[in-house]
């Protein structure tokens, strides 16, 4: 074997999916077809579960480093969304646009020894019992792929995975402009769509958003497009001046491009010894920011558990689970999409239905429960009490429980000793601390894997099945 994963794709994915395999020893390699990151700006906002995920290990405080703001509330169909009652220790939205997110990865990838080759396109691979052989321009083998190869990705084709879903039916432009004053100043702070959003009554609207560079905005436009066309700058002037009149002047178009609603899911995550991941594995429109989101915490529920099978710990069967518990997260994202596509249609029924909704949302546990839904903290893999549900941080001593996980190891956390003493020979794979409490009340104890969700507490079995079941075998 060449190495024990390849990786195609070096996107938010794919790089948060190295990253996670490289502390536990495993080999990667990251193959990426473009020679160099492309410039456009794409998703630009870490949701609350994604600012979670990277805290665990450390990377929060780096990319909140590089980000251009941050924002209590998002949007659902471009109504306001709050933030402030959700439960987490980030109730906002961290601004930084994708190619430094994706940086602050490649760098944590290179400190950890992971290898990154780029103009490096993945054209072919077979798969066998031991490994697979994947052709580029040289020829790779590994015991593992990962497809983290985007919405058109060749993995899955190659992989004849079904993708069903929803065919595009309008496309929305989406353009990286410089804008000068008309007889307005352009806004400045980040913001969401939702915030600058002007919607006409045939559904048409437009949105401008500074991006951190003086003077750079996302101008995104839709009006009534059903079919993939070139993008001209005098279509890009001419829509500025339908949704703006004079108040900007359009003094240069950076990037420009077209998205779509279609709406896929791949109706296998992991098929043998090859997986998907991010967009290679789930397409839907923007609607609220959260595919980028969606992905990386894809790559942190994969991650640890192809890492432990490498290292031989861990039975294939592990692997299953990663369909089993993200499937269901993606499908919902898709269906809460396409929900809010329904909500931004034109006419009389569409507007009342989004008054209702805005009226709806008015109430904090209404406005909570979309907004969980959108951010992430309400994930459940399913379980008794907290088992299933991810550990919301809170602090230990001096520190905060998030910091034990920047190993990438499993935590156990017990109020009783007893809980605690069974571990020690899961030492190398499983942090155990006594605290005085935990998140939840009369729980004493939970076992937490490296992805922070909770796989065990008592009362029932003792925690010495679950370490197996979770971590392997002790020694
Ligand atoms: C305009 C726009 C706005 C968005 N806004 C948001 C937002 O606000 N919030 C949010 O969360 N998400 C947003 N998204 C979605 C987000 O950009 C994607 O979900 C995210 O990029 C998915 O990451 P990925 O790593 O799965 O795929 P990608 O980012 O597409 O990366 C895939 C990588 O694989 C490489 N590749 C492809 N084929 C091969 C091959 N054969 N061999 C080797 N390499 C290959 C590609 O070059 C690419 O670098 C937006 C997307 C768009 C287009």
């Amino acid at each position: 074997m060449d190495t024990d994963v390849i990786v195609a794709g070096a996107g938010p994915v794919g790089l948060a999916l190295a990253t996670e395999l490289a502390p536990a020893g495993t080999r990667v390699v990251v193959v990426e077809g473009l020679a160099e990151r492309s410039g456009q700006s794409k998703a630009m906002n870490l949701q609350p579960r994604t600012a979670e995920v990277l805290d665990l290990r450390g990377l929060l405080s780096r990319a909140d480093g590089r980000s251009i703001g941050r924002i209590d509330e998002g949007h659902f169909a471009g109504i306001p969304l709050s933030y402030e009652g959700l439960d987490t220790r980030y109730p906002y939205q961290v601004g930084i646009l994708q190619g430094r997110i994706e940086a602050v990865l490649e760098e944590r990838l290179a400190e950890l020894g992971g290898e990154l080759r780029r103009g490096w396109e993945l054209s072919g691979f077979e798969q066998d019992a031991e490994g697979v052989t994947v052709r580029g321009p040289e020829t790779l083998r590994a015991r593992y792929l990962a497809g983290c190869d985007g919405g058109r990705s060749t993995v899955r084709e190659l992989l004849g995975v079904e993708f069903p879903g929803t065919e595009a039916t309008r496309y929305t432009t989406i353009t990286d402009v410089v804008l000068g004053a008309g007889t307005e100043e352009p806004p400045t702070g980040w913001t969401t769509m939702g915030r600058t959003r002007r919607r006409r009554a045939d559904g048409s609207f437009a949105s401008v958003i500074p991006i951190g560079e003086p003077g750079l905005y996302r101008l995104v436009y839709f009006d009534g497009l059903s079919e993939r066309t070139e993008v001209t700058g005098e279509e890009v002037a001419a829509a500025l001046r339908t949704f703006y009149g004079e108040e900007y002047e359009l003094l240069e178009v950076r990037h420009a491009s077209r998205f779509s609603d279609a709406s896929r899911q791949a109706a296998r995550y992991r098929a043998g010894r090859v997986f998907l991941a991010g967009d290679a594995a789930h397409i839907h429109p923007p609607a609220g920011g959260q595919g980028l989101n969606l992905g990386v915490q894809d790559a942190l529920n994969l991650g640890w558990k192809v890492a432990a099978v490498v290292s031989g710990r861990m039975p294939e069967t592990l692997l299953d689970t990663y369909h089993a518990e993200r499937h269901p997260v993606g499908a919902r994202v898709l269906d809460n999409t396409r929900a809010q596509g329904a909500l931004s249609a034109s006419g009389l029924e569409c507007t009342a239905l989004r008054k209702v909704l805005a009226e709806l949302l008015d109430v904090p546990e209404a406005n909570r429960a979309i907004a969980a839904m959108i951010t992430g903290p309400d994930i459940d893999y399913g379980g008794p009490g907290p088992t299933g549900t991810r550990l919301p941080d809170f602090r230990i001593g001096a520190g905060w429980a998030s910091g034990l996980f920047h190993s990438g190891h499993g935590v156990l956390l017990a109020t009783d000793e007893r809980h605690l003493a069974p571990a020690k020979p899961w030492a190398d794979r499983v942090t155990a601390l006594l605290v005085d409490e935990l998140p939840w009340p009369d729980v004493e104890a939970a076992l937490v894997r490296p992805d922070g969700y909770v796989c065990w507490t008592p009362p029932g079995e003792a925690v010495s099945p679950a370490l197996r079941a979770w971590f392997g075998e002790a020694g």
